[in-house]
């Protein structure tokens, strides 16, 4: 394991200086004996993994159906927006099957606190995708971009841990998205109501209103403009774990533009828990008719 886990360090090279001085060499023994004792109490003493600093992403970029070309696009912005973290946050990467099954098994995962999907298509081979469901609800975030939602189709779990399944798109074209939370560290940065993105717009099914917090909106059709609710981007709390959708980023002047990348670390700060942003769904499940007597 890489994981700069300093206090861990430190400890194992102080340790044996002072411990070695008092009692001699002779206890070499005793001290390794102390060096694995501190090494395996460090996780308790270093608390929930969400205090971990710097927190730690996987993108993983791991196609079996469709293959986005703006994928090394994707790797290439989140690789700058964990360096200009200051670091709160760093990236490691699963592009292969292999890497797969190294790190996102429950022991592979453990290292991390957040896996992001990037632009990922079709059934990943997961050592054990309900235990990654688990894991993420467990307290930990999930972060997809555009393809995250044309991923694992038929596999419910997945599906409604996102929000929403890929449904359909359009021909790239222009629309106008409507913020809908103004404050959210993923939308806050855009300074009017709308704004206006050419790229490849996904339309969703098994998307509700009532199990996401919404942030980016479409009120017309995206290619025949005929009015109706299309959702772009939206968080939502799994257990105590945090989800953060976008459905932007097919096209890699999207990755490139300053906006998106602003929209992205925003929504990476918050799913890390790094800064506060409202989850609430703003449109509350209907009332159930009363049932029959
Ligand atoms: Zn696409």
């Amino acid at each position: 394991m890489t994981h700069p886990f300093s206090p861990r360090r430190d400890t194992a090279r102080r340790q044996p200086r002072w411990l070695a001085a008092s009692l001699g060499l002779a206890s070499a023994a005793a001290v390794l004996a102390l060096i694995l004792l501190a090494a395996t109490q460090q996780p308790a003493r270093a608390g929930k993994p969400l205090q971990r600093s710097p927190k730690r992403i996987l993108v993983v970029s791991v196609t079996k159906g469709f293959r986005h070309d703006s994928i090394p696009t994707g790797e290439e912005v989140l690789q700058k927006l964990a360096s200009e973290s200051k670091g709160a946050f760093t990236v490691d990467f699963a592009r292969t099957d292999e890497e797969l099954a190294a790190k996102m098994s429950p022991e592979g995962l453990k290292p991390y606190d957040a896996v992001f999907f990037n632009n990922t298509t079709g059934d990943l081979p997961l050592p054990d995708r309900d235990a990654f469901i688990k894991w993420i609800a467990d307290g930990h975030a999930f972060i997809g971009a555009h393809a995250a939602s044309d991923t694992y189709h038929g596999y419910a779990p997945y599906i409604q841990m996102l929000g929403g399944e890929f449904k359909t798109h359009g021909p790239q074209v222009e629309v106008e998205c409507r913020v809908e939370d103004r404050k959210h560290p993923a939308t806050k940065s855009f300074p009017e109501p709308t704004f206006k993105v050419y790229d490849e717009i996904y339309q969703f099914k098994n998307f509700e209103r009532p199990r996401v917090h919404g942030l980016l909106t479409l009120d017309s059709h995206p290619n025949d403009k005929t009015p109706g609710d299309y959702p772009i981007a939206w968080c939502r709390r799994e257990g105590k774990g945090r989800v953060f959708y976008t459905a932007l980023g097919h096209r890699k002047d999207v990755w490139n533009a300053d906006w998106y990348q602003k929209h992205l670390a925003g929504g990476i700060r918050w799913a890390l828990g790094l800064e506060k942003g409202d989850d609430k769904p703003q449109v509350k499940q209907a009332a159930q008719p009363a049932s029959p007597p």
